[in-house]
């Protein structure tokens, strides 16, 4: 049986989209195949990283005083009537549910959630009463519908995807803005901390909001192609919601007040595509050891008379990075070295272990490390300590890396012209701009029709002041924005 040589080798820099179909179907991260349009089957290499990051997040979110909720799928067409910016902004990607398998109309149309505030708050209304119930944090682990008419991609954009969405009540709205900060603090040690994903965060303009929201800010990342992608984002949804649903609660004084409410939505579909389109390289994946669902890989080396020996002492050394709860295998295909080699860089795991005779007999391993491709021999029974240690480093270097390409990607322009020179070269543009309020929607709608590309909007929390004029109109500017293309 002629085997299959596994190898993979496409150049990232030069062909971004090309490179990220191919991984996407080389590493077994999606299947495109499925018979919807839109719709893809997430397979294990994909699903078991997810589950971590999902892990992580929870964990987080659950420290901060957020409690779990699994909340149904469906939502009453009477829930997404009640606020109408949110209808206006979603009914279009509303996948509705109307009859059932006997071909009788429902009684009344039930929407597969775009996202779930409709949901929540209905609850919310019954369950909040006092402010002794507030600060009252919830989040759910749920999949989203949303008819998406842009072009798919494989975790980027489909019309279904895996988020966290977080539905928050408070009794101010300073509590909500409090919030809202505690939410990027999250992002901060998910995104940052643990992903080596480097990201500013933006306050949307008022033209740009999440559809019924006072508030939105939300981070944005650049992708090896030089296109933003979104990721998480939280709103301050202000009273609007609440007085739309009732939200009530009675204050200290006795008298009836309407909650402040926020939410906060991190796609870890999306984050997953972000992660290993930053990381990877022209090898394959690249996995952030913390979220890597295999760490370590050992690769024995063996002919058929040692073989034996070789794979007791394997099956040791796995036994003792399990102990350590460094995620382990011992790869035990037919393939040839060579194609195991390939195959392991190709998927990603951080460390790769290779392990013979000579080795043994010396007490020794070759450990090679993924992102750096760094080969040290390390004595057997410190593999572990080296691993965990090197698996912190590892996540040093990949942040070093990732912060710079970010910075370098960012340029300032002071006119249409020099900004779509930029923008063509890959770049994120920042200029200056007379406002964020409605009054400048006209300017942006001039920029985003000339540059064919978004504005961001302002950074948040740097209060980055302009010294000349907007470079749409002339006028005396009043904020830094920044312009990319996007996802
Ligand atoms: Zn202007």
């Amino acid at each position: 049986m002629a085997k299959e040589k596994v190898t993979f080798e496409i150049n990232k820099e030069k062909d971004f989209s090309n490179w990220y179909s191919e991984i996407v179907k080389k590493a077994e991260l999606g299947d495109l195949r499925y018979n919807i349009k839109g719709f893809i089957v997430f397979q294990p290499w994909s699903v078991l990283a997810m589950e971590k990051m999902f892990d992580y997040l929870e964990e987080i979110l659950q420290l901060k005083g957020h409690k779990p909720y699994w909340y149904p799928a469906v939502i009453p067409e009477k829930n997404f009537l009640m606020e109408k910016d949110h209808v206006k902004g979603f009914a279009p990607e509303v996948f509705w549910v109307t009859e059932t398998g006997a071909g009788e109309k429902l009684e009344e149309k039930m929407a597969l959630r775009p996202t779930s505030e409709t949901a929540f708050y209905q609850m919310f209304s019954i369950w909040i009463r006092s402010y002794k119930d507030l600060p009252f944090k919830t989040y759910q682990r749920a999949q989203v519908f949303r008819y998406e008419t842009k072009a798919t991609k494989p975790f980027i954009r489909s019309r279904e995807f895996y988020w966290i969405e977080t539905h928050n009540a408070f009794d101010s709205r300073e509590n909500a803005l409090k919030q809202a900060k505690e939410d990027m603090e999250t992002t901060k040690e998910f995104l940052w901390d643990q992903l080596a994903i480097p990201f500013i965060f933006f306050e949307r303009p008022q033209w740009d909001k999440f559809p019924g929201a006072e508030f939105t800010f939300a981070a944005d990342t650049l992708m090896p192609d030089g296109k933003i992608i979104q990721l998480p984002s939280t709103h301050i949804i202000s009273q609007k919601f609440t007085k739309a649903f009732n939200v009530k609660f009675t204050n200290e004084k006795g008298e009836e007040e309407y909650c402040w409410t926020t939410c906060y939505g991190p796609a870890v579909s999306r984050i997953f595509a972000a992660m290993i389109s930053i990381h990877g390289d022209n090898k394959g994946l690249i996995f952030p050891f913390n979220v890597a669902s295999l760490q370590a890989v050992i690769v024995p080396i063996y002919n058929d008379k040692n073989k034996e020996k070789v794979l007791i002492e394997a099956e040791k050394v796995l036994n003792e990075l399990r102990k350590n709860k460094i995620r382990s295998e011992i790869d035990l295909t037919d393939k040839t070295m060579g194609e195991k080699f390939y195959y392991w860089e190709m998927k990603g795991v951080p460390f790769r272990i290779d392990l013979g005779e000579k080795e043994i007999k010396e007490k020794k391993a070759t450990v090679f490390r993924r992102d750096s491709g760094k080969k040290t021999i390390e004595s057997i029974s410190k593999l572990s300590e080296f691993i965990l240690s090197e698996g912190k480093k590892q996540l040093k270097s990949l942040q070093e890396k990732t912060r710079k390409n970010f910075e370098q990607g960012i340029v300032s322009a002071d006119s249409i012209e020099k900004a779509k020179k930029q923008l063509e070269k890959g770049k994120v543009v920042k200029a200056e701009f007379c406002g964020t309020s409605m009054d400048s929607a006209e300017c942006a709608e001039k920029i985003e029709k000339e540059l064919n590309a978004s504005v961001r909007g302002t950074k948040f929390g740097e209060n980055e002041k302009p010294t000349g004029k907007c470079i749409a109109c002339g006028k005396k500017a009043e904020k830094v924005i920044y312009i990319a293309k996007s996802y």
